[in-house]
């Protein structure tokens, strides 16, 4: 089989290498040159763990190629998944749909054979049903079925999570459509992967759904350990506790700065517009995003605090800038805001991090200084915060971190370190919903 997939980024790249992988015969087509070139060179533009390899095996064996042009990327596809970014759109924090309208006009100008066309990108309740009628319109002559195929991807374990998933949700309503898309994911019958055949709005609803429910167990844990430090008590035994009842379960209770990156930012956000749209306002969801909005923006004032209320002409350093770690992805990362205080508030502030150097300079204040290692970052500061729990930063040594800072504040939002550790080695440490700080 073949198929097209458009767009070359982390869900568009890791789809289409897990589907080469599975056998098929994929084509990417990506419009944004110098990400173009690079694939084209056997380079990969982002950082995801195992996709080096699993792209360049496919690139080789002749099942996988990158393009700038729809038209050679569709010749003969039997599938066109669309994978562009869907982003909040200014102002209201509806969807930007205009990427995902742009694409399938190029498609459909471009089509010469009946197809399936397939959004994968994570798209509001009723634009496959938009998309349809737009194919209806622009191409008469062809037969071409619309699907919904949301991706539950996670960024860091991309390929894991594509090739073993909990599940595989397709919205179709024709069988050409249900049947190219079983067969494509025929592999994952081996391992007996739920394939859930919807109609369009409720594969759409699915995916927005499943982040919501995510993003606001993040947020409840995040609440709990703001409690947990009122009372005494300690969040991760409150999670702990918690998850171990089935009906629970132990995922995404861990507690930090708020959630960020690509998606539950922004999908909360289109959610709370697609219900209020509807008429179904979510005020659960609304909720979470308000919550999630001020934690993200009061973290900072937890590292001034610890500095002694003031960061004016101190030194901190930052470790971790990406929305969480094993990937250099930096969309919404609740480092964005700490930093950009901090540097507001006259603070010199030191950074690093393993994979998200290059978008952090893209996107963090000037002033701020990049630092090649987390040692380096750390010297002669007076406060270290962790932003990001890289697990090169769980091994940092406490004799090695008091030689090299000045200071002694630890303000650690992910709360890596163990406590009385830290404390025994001279430290003033502050977690998250732990006891004593
Ligand atoms: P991305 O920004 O990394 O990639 C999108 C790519 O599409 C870019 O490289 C862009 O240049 C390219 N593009 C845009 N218009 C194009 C066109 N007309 N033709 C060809 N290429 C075009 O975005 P992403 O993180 O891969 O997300 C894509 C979609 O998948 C979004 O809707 C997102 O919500 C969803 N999603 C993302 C993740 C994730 O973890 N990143 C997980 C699940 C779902």
């Amino acid at each position: 089989m073949k198929i097209a997939i458009i767009g070359g980024g982390y869900v568009g790249l890791v789809s289409a290498a897990c589907f080469a992988e599975f056998g098929v015969s994929v084509m990417v087509a990506e419009t944004d040159p110098a990400r173009l070139d690079r694939l084209r060179r056997g380079e990969i533009p982002i950082y995801e763990p195992g996709l080096d390899p699993l792209v360049e095996r496919n690139r080789a064996a002749g099942r996988l190629g990158f393009t700038g042009r729809i038209e050679e990327a569709i010749a003969g596809a039997e599938a066109v998944f669309i994978a562009v970014g869907t982003p909040s759109r200014r102002g209201g924090g509806h969807a930007d749909l205009s990427y995902v309208f742009a694409a399938a006009e190029q498609v459909l100008a471009a089509l010469d054979h009946p197809t399936v066309l397939v959004t994968k990108s994570t798209v509001p309740v009723g634009t496959g049903r938009r998309l349809a009628a737009l194919a209806a319109a622009r191409r008469p002559d062809l037969a071409i079925d619309v699907a919904s195929n949301p991706e539950f991807l996670r960024e860091g374990s991309a390929i894991g999570d594509f090739m073993r998933p909990d599940r595989v949700v397709v919205g179709a309503e024709t069988e050409r459509a249900r049947e190219v898309l079983r067969a494509l994911y025929r592999p994952l019958n081996l391992i007996e992967t739920p394939i859930l055949i919807t109609g369009l709005e409720t594969a759409e609803l699915i995916k927005y759904a499943a982040n919501a429910f995510l993003a606001m167990k993040v947020t409840f844990i995040n609440e709990m350990a703001d409690l947990c430090e009122a009372v005494g008590a300690d969040v991760h035994g409150v999670a702990r506790g918690m998850g171990l009842d089935r009906r629970i379960g132990a995922k995404f209770l861990h507690p930090g700065p708020g959630f960020g990156g690509s998606c539950f930012p922004k999908d909360t956000l289109a959610l709370v517009r697609i219900a209020q749209d509807a008429g179904a306002p979510s005020r659960l969801i609304e909720t979470v995003v308000a919550v999630n909005e001020a934690r993200k923006a009061g973290m900072a004032g937890r590292v001034i605090a610890a500095c002694g209320g003031t960061v004016r002409g101190k030194t901190i350093a930052v470790l971790g800038l990406t929305f969480k770690p094993e990937t250099d992805d930096m969309r919404d990362s609740p480092a964005i805001p700490i930093v950009s205080r901090l540097v507001g508030d006259g603070a010199h502030v030191r950074v690093y991090d393993p994979q998200g150097m290059a978008q952090a300079r893209m996107m963090l204040p000037d002033g701020v200084t990049y630092c090649p290692n987390a040692l380096a970052a750390l010297e002669a500061a007076e406060a270290l915060v962790v932003a990001t729990e890289w697990n090169e930063f769980r091994a940092l040594d406490p004799a090695r971190l008091a030689e090299t800072m000045r200071g002694r504040a630890v303000i650690d939002l992910r709360n890596i370190f163990d406590p009385a550790t830290l404390r025994a080695a001279g430290f003033a440490y502050h977690g998250i919903g732990r006891p004593g700080g």
